[in-house]
């Protein structure tokens, strides 16, 4: 499958189409950004160690019963995905408060829930990510009822399946966000990516950060980092 035209290029991902208009290539590269665009950098081999938990991931997640944009690795930095409407929301799923949990609420990071909570950000660059209400995702009939209840049930369903791959790899899943699709069929499905840009991942036994807040806070040994994740998912792909 060759590239075609871009589509689009993101902050971490350019996305190309195909010669199948069902299908996208998405191609994922080293930058990173945080805090709105405010803060740019990038992270050597990043690009393709996202690219290759991301698939793992989805793999394991579709084998669990839930759809996937998942189709195919190309290479390295490459993969073919299938062609959706992106829902404009963020989904996070917390176990543990930390970033703007804590900030918001003024309570600890660290401070483990009794039980996960979802929430929504409205995706909208220009108002920038504000967090939404899902009675106010509905008056803005972003997704219908019924959808809200597919995305916050996947949700919490992806919450336990990576809660449980991670922590037999001595790795904490504090929080993550997922974005959904529509396929022409209107079937919601699981899209963008899940890495350590998208999830917040501790080291079990010392609490050290293996994901992107090493970047967002400059707290060194970025790369570092990615590799020791990557290595435990690698660790004993059962
Ligand atoms: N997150 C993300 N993209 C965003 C905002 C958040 O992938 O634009 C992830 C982030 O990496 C973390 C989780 O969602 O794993 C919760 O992030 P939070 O709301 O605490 O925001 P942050 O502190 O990152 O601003």
């Amino acid at each position: 499958m060759e590239k075609g035209k871009q589509l689009y290029e993101g902050k971490a991902k350019k996305v190309f189409e195909t010669d199948d208009p069902s299908l996208l290539i998405v191609s994922y590269k080293d930058d990173a950004t945080a805090f709105n665009g405010l803060k740019k950098g990038s992270i050597a081999g990043k690009g393709v160690i996202n690219n290759q938990m991301s698939n793992y991931l989805m793999a394991l997640i579709e084998k669990e019963g839930i759809p996937t944009h998942f189709v195919r690795e190309l290479s390295d930095r490459d993969t073919l995905v299938r062609r959706v409407a992106i829902i404009p929301l963020e989904v996070i799923v917390r176990n543990i408060a930390a970033g703007s949990f804590a900030k918001n609420y003024g309570v600890s990071e660290g401070t483990v829930f009794d039980r996960p909570t979802v929430e929504f950000s409205y995706k909208n660059d220009a108002l920038g990510d504000p967090l939404i209400a899902p009675s106010h995702i509905l008056a803005l009939h972003l997704v219908t009822e019924k959808e809200l209840d597919t995305v916050s049930g996947y949700a919490l369903r992806i919450n336990e399946i990576l809660r449980s791959f991670w922590s037999k790899r001595g790795i904490t899943l504090v929080d993550f966000k997922i974005e959904f699709g529509k396929t022409p069929d209107g079937t919601v499905i699981l899209a963008d990516e899940i890495s350590p840009d998208t999830c917040r991942l501790w080291d079990t036994a010392t609490g050290t950060r293996l994901d992107k807040d090493r970047f967002r806070r400059d707290l060194g040994n970025v790369e570092e980092a990615y590799i020791e994740v990557m290595k435990r998912l690698k660790a004993d792909q059962e």
